[in-house]
Formats: C-alpha cells, sequence, structure tokens
C-alpha cells in the first residue's frame, strides 16, 4: 500500500500560480494610483458624515449610527491599509507607505512597520506552526461553544494580538541579529514610525474638544470602534478565511486557501474592500483589492481552494460542530 503526503501550502500555492498566464497576472496586478485616493476619500467622508450626525443629533440613536458608520469606515480604512502592507496601495513605494501612516495608521494607534513586520511573516508562514497568526485559525483555546464565542468577541486574543503589533512582538518572534544598534537609533526609529500617533491622537482630542460633542465623545465615537468595529471583525474574519473544520490542527493545514463570496451586508461588515477573496490574496498579495474579483474567477473552481458562501453561515457551522475531537471532525471544509 502507497501513501502519498499531503502537499505543503508553500508547494500548494506554487502549483496554482504557475496555472496562471503571465499576461493575465499584469493585468490583475495593474494599479490605479487615483483609487487609492478615491478609497480613502470616501472612508473618511464617511467618517465625518457619522460626527455630523452625532453632533447635530446628540442623542443616543444618533451615536449608536455615528459609532456604527465610524468604526465601519475605520475597518475600511485599516484593510486599505493592508493594501498598502503589500505595496498594493499605490504604485509609488513611499507615497504608497505614507498614504498608510498619515491617513491610516496614526488616527487608529498603529503603525505600518509593526503592521508589516508581523503581517508578511503570517503570508510567509501560513498553514505551518511558524505563522504568527496561527493561534487565530486553530481551535486550540477555542474548542468549544462558549470558548468559541468568548474568542469571537476579541476578548480572549486582544491581549496578544496587540502586543504582537507593537515593538514588544519583536521579543515574540525574533529577528536574527545585525549588530548592535545603539539605543539612540532604536527610540529615534521608534518615535520615527510612531509620529502619526503622536500627531494624529492629540489633534483628533483637540477637534473633539472644538465641537458641539462632549469630550468624552473621543474616547466612545473614536477609541471604542477601533475595538468593537475594526478589531472584533478581523479576528472573525482571520478565523473564518483560515479555520478548518479538522482535528488536530495540522490535518486542516493544506486546506487553510479560503475565500467567501457572502451576501454584500456581511462583506461590508467582516470584509470590506474586498478582502473575502482572501484565498486568491495570499496567492498574489500584491494585487489591489479591486482586481481581487478578476483573480477570484481565475482560480475558484480549483480543487486546493475552498469557497464559502457565508461568514455568519460558516461561524454557526462551527459553533454547532464544537467540540471537535478527531472522531468527530468534519470531513467537508467548506
Ligand atoms: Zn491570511
Ligand atoms: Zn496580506
Amino acid at each position: 500500500m502507497t501513501t502519498t503526503t499531503p502537499m505543503t501550502m508553500p508547494e500548494i500555492e506554487r502549483r496554482i500560480r504557475k496555472s496562471i498566464a503571465p499576461e493575465q497576472l499584469r493585468q490583475w496586478l495593474t494599479l490605479k494610483p487615483m483609487r487609492a485616493y478615491r478609497d480613502i476619500s470616501l472612508d473618511w467622508l464617511a467618517i465625518g458624515l457619522g460626527f455630523a450626525i452625532a453632533a447635530q443629533f446628540q442623542t443616543l440613536w444618533s451615536y449608536a449610527i455615528a459609532l456604527l458608520i465610524i468604526g465601519n469606515r475605520q475597518y475600511a480604512l485599516f484593510i486599505l491599509a493592508h493594501d498598502a502592507i503589500h505595496g498594493a496601495l499605490h504604485p509609488h513605494r513611499r507615497l504608497n507607505d505614507t498614504l498608510a501612516r498619515w491617513f491610516v495608521y496614526g488616527p487608529m494607534f498603529m503603525a505600518l512597520e509593526d503592521a508589516r513586520r508581523n503581517h508578511l511573516q503570517h503570508h510567509r508562514h501560513m498553514g505551518t506552526p511558524d505563522d504568527p497568526d496561527r493561534y487565530l485559525h486553530t481551535f486550540e483555546g477555542k474548542n468549544s461553544p462558549l470558548a468559541f464565542l468568548l474568542y469571537c468577541s476579541g476578548l480572549a486574543t486582544f491581549g496578544k494580538t496587540v502586543l504582537k503589533v507593537t515593538p514588544f512582538g519583536r521579543l515574540l518572534t525574533p529577528t536574527p541579529k545585525t549588530g548592535a544598534t545603539p539605543p539612540q537609533t532604536l527610540l529615534k526609529d521608534y518615535l520615527k514610525q510612531r509620529l502619526p500617533v503622536l500627531i494624529w491622537q492629540p489633534l483628533l482630542i483637540w477637534l473633539f474638544w472644538l465641537s458641539p460633542l462632549p469630550i468624552w465623545a473621543y474616547l466612545l465615537l473614536w477609541v471604542f470602534p477601533i475595538y468593537a468595529l475594526v478589531f472584533v471583525p478581523d479576528e472573525i474574519r482571520a478565523f473564518c478565511d483560515h479555520g478548518v473544520l479538522r482535528h488536530p490542527a495540522s490535518v486542516g493545514d493544506s486546506l487553510r486557501l479560503v475565500s467567501f463570496t457572502p451576501p454584500r451586508w456581511e462583506a461590508v461588515l467582516i470584509a470590506p474592500h474586498h478582502m473575502h477573496y482572501h484565498a486568491e490574496h495570499h496567492l498574489w498579495p500584491a494585487i489591489p483589492h479591486y482586481n481581487l474579483h478578476l483573480a477570484h474567477r481565475g482560480v475558484r473552481d480549483r480543487p486546493e481552494i475552498t469557497v464559502r458562501p457565508s461568514y455568519l453561515g460558516f461561524l454557526g457551522r462551527v459553533v454547532r460542530s464544537l467540540p471537535l475531537t478527531a472522531k468527530t471532525a468534519v470531513v467537508s471544509a467548506k
């Protein structure tokens, strides 16, 4: 009897990439510089509209609507910055980075360098124990309905995820030593990378102070949505986009190329700016979000890729299947 070892994720990705004609790929990879400005401006305009609604009416319902609009568009901006991590926001690399630093990460307490360091490691090692995001994808620590719901609240992973994208993350995934760096240089780099945060946050507080809104609205309408409508949906999306109903986790590692074709409202809330075409994104991270649907058409029928129709449907199926054991593991990856 012969047994075949399943292909590793890098081998699977290589095989799919090879099946695409260079001419077609070139078309998918074409960036539209104006699209970056349009996307960023529209998301910020919606955020402005949210603030205007809250300031105009100053009632419970207007605060609730404002919170939803602002948080959801913060998330949309966060996804645009994800394109920037891969150089897919704007063809001019410096401008690409500047847009992400000053119009996304700074206002949201983050730094491009931290996000990029972690995320590129995720791309490199996805489907292996070396993936720094693996704790999001497997059922370790969430293999019961209650533990899974706690995960979906964001509370179980907040500390670890935040730590990962701060300078302390370097302690978790040490980079090879390239000679001693003087402490002054480290401090200078640290401050330079966080300059957008250091400028944006006092500026935002000042704008709230000038506005008709109470000053605590900065916490309610700006800081809290970053947790509730950026961090939480992104943790849920990351699980859905790589989670597989197999136990133990290693059995599912060749099945972690997943895309969703969700209803529009799910896409807006959980995966704005086409983030639900995640398998295509892993295959060619430099494809801008607005071309991912073309790549999807090119690879959606491949057996190595799982296409799921709904985030909510998948989450429901996960809750009903828990706890997973080697015996009860669901065979279908969809
Ligand atoms: Zn991923
Ligand atoms: Zn990516």
